[in-house]
């Protein structure tokens, strides 16, 4: 599809490292290579704090809960359990 939509000598090449890695499993690699989360995001609802109750945060917060790690973002809402 890109070469469709791109000039000839254009050469793009997408990667995805992560695709095929559960949520969790992201969340341990990313603290083995010392990923700084703080960074990253994830809420599909807002954009100055994460929510914490979308899909998203709560499949985020669910992948650090299971990879044993606390999410060092802020949440306007940190569910107990998600
Ligand atoms: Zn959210």
């Amino acid at each position: 599809m890109i070469d469709l939509g791109t000039k000839p000598e254009t050469k793009i090449t997408i990667v995805t490292p992560v695709i095929d890695l559960k949520k969790s499993d992201i969340v341990i690699r990313g603290k083995e290579l010392k990923a700084p989360f703080e960074l990253t995001w994830s809420c599909y609802k807002n954009e100055d704090i994460a929510c914490g109750i979308c899909d998203s945060c709560a499949l985020r917060l669910r992948a650090f809960r299971i990879a044993g790690m606390e999410d060092p973002i802020p949440y306007l809402i940190r569910p107990k359990y998600n």
